[in-house]
């Protein structure tokens, strides 16, 4: 899809911070993190919400969240995944996507969207941290 963010990411002509490619996933830092390590799952084909996806990209789709909810066991103490469909229900990017978020305890997260800036080094660096632990 031409106007599309996440397939201007998927496609290289935006940059992201990836933290894992297969054929038909990309795993990647949330520009707005809720947490460090905020992590979105996208399918490399373009559908608008979870619903309307063939059943062979919904499996690309969960094994890829699967190894990183993988990584984050080792990396932090507990994670949310979230994927929101249609505005009415969050979703501001319309390119189905799943959200990972590290979670610690007293981490204080409200989803207000009201969340910590990190540095270009830190977001680097975790983005490579989570890639690391990815099997
Ligand atoms: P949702 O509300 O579920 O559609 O979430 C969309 C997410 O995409 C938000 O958390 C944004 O911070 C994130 N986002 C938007 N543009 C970018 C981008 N260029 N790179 C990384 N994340 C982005
Ligand atoms: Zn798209």
């Amino acid at each position: 899809m031409a106007d599309c963010i996440f397939c201007k990411i998927i496609s290289g002509k935006i940059p992201c911070n990836k933290v894992y490619e297969d054929a038909n996933t990309l795993a990647f830092l949330d520009a707005a993190p809720t947490s460090l390590g905020h992590t979105l799952v996208v399918s490399k084909n373009h559908y608008e919400t979870f619903d309307e996806m063939k059943e062979i990209d919904v499996k690309s789709l969960a094994i890829t969240a699967h190894k990183i909810a993988k990584a984050f066991k080792k990396i932090s103490e507990g994670y949310n995944l979230i994927q929101n469909n249609k505005k009415v229900a969050g979703q501001v990017v319309p390119h189905v996507h799943f959200h990972i978020v590290p979670r610690k305890e007293n981490d204080g997260i409200v989803w207000n969207r009201q969340y910590p800036k990190y540095s270009k080094e830190e977001m680097k660096e975790i983005a490579d941290k989570i890639s690391g632990k990815i099997k």
